[in-house]
Order: structure tokens, then C-alpha cells, then sequence
């Protein structure tokens, strides 16, 4: 038996209100449902985090996900909308199987939802700055 809970869901080793699935993505009721609606979009493969994602497993992913939005706000009548999804520790990520949240929102719900982080407004250089590094990444490893 896998070690992974959501593994063991995809394999029926484990219950959960399953929504819908494609050859290689399930949506699926998050336990926890601080407002109705609080829905977790994951490929059927183990894959741990969005660094080990491949763009197809990501895309079937991402379009289940689409789907799923959509159905979460006409059926649940939800006012708003949330997508979140964590990596490692620091980023609170505490189940390692990759996972997007679709959260239902609500006029009013801010008492049981908390999405935010403290404004901080550097000046253009330090943006600039520190789009060179990401940009220098992704063109070429990193490497001048
Ligand atoms: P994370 O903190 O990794 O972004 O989110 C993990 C999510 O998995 C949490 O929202 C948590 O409620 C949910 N979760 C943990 N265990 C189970 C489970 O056994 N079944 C379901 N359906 N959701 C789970
Ligand atoms: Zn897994």
C-alpha cells in the first residue's frame, strides 16, 4: 500500500467524494471545507511538486481544474474563486502530491478564509533586478 494518501485515493485504497477524473488527473472534495466547496485537482501519478511536473501531466491538470472552477461556482453559487497550490515546508505544502486547490468563496467569508501577505513595494531597479535572475534561469541555466 502506498505511503502517499493521495495515491492511495487514486488506487481506491482510501475514500473520498471523487468529482471527476481524466486518464491522468482526479478532483476530489478536500477534507477540510472551511467554506463549501474546497475541491483538490492532482495528476493520478505520484509527482511530488510543481518542480517535478511535466507540462502534458500539467496541462491535463490545469484543464481538469478549469472544469472544475467552473462547476464549483454554478453549483455552489460561489461568489469568488481561489486557486492555490504549495511546494516544500516553506511554501506550507503538506501533503507531497502535487495538488491544486479550487476554493469556493463567499461574500463575507474572510473570518474563515485568509489569503494575504504584507505589502512591500521596491523600487523599479530592485523589480528589474530581480527579473535579470529568473530571466538568466530560464534562458540559460544561470550561467553567464
Ligand atoms: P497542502 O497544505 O499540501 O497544500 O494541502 C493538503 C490538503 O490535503 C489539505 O487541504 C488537507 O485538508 C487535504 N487532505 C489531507 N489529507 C486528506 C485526505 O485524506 N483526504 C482528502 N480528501 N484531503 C486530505
Ligand atoms: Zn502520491
Amino acid at each position: 500500500m502506498s505511503e502517499c494518501i493521495f495515491c492511495r485515493i487514486v488506487n481506491g485504497e482510501a475514500a473520498a467524494s471523487i468529482v471527476a477524473e481524466t486518464a491522468g488527473a482526479l478532483a476530489f472534495m478536500d477534507i477540510n471545507q472551511p467554506v463549501p466547496g474546497h475541491v483538490l485537482v492532482i495528476p493520478k501519478a505520484h509527482i511530488q511538486d510543481i518542480y517535478a511536473l511535466d507540462a502534458a501531466t500539467g496541462a491535463e491538470v490545469f484543464a481538469l481544474t478549469i472544469e472544475v472552477a467552473k462547476a464549483v461556482k454554478a453549483a455552489l453559487q460561489a461568489d469568488g474563486l481561489n486557486l492555490l497550490q504549495a511546494n516544500e515546508r516553506a511554501g506550507q505544502q503538506d501533503v507531497f502530491h502535487f495538488h491544486l486547490h479550487v476554493m469556493a468563496r463567499y461574500t463575507g467569508d474572510r473570518d474563515r478564509v485568509h489569503l494575504g501577505w504584507h505589502p512591500h513595494l521596491p523600487a523599479r531597479a530592485e523589480l528589474d533586478a530581480l527579473a535579470e535572475r529568473i530571466k538568466r534561469q530560464m534562458t540559460n541555466g544561470g550561467v553567464d
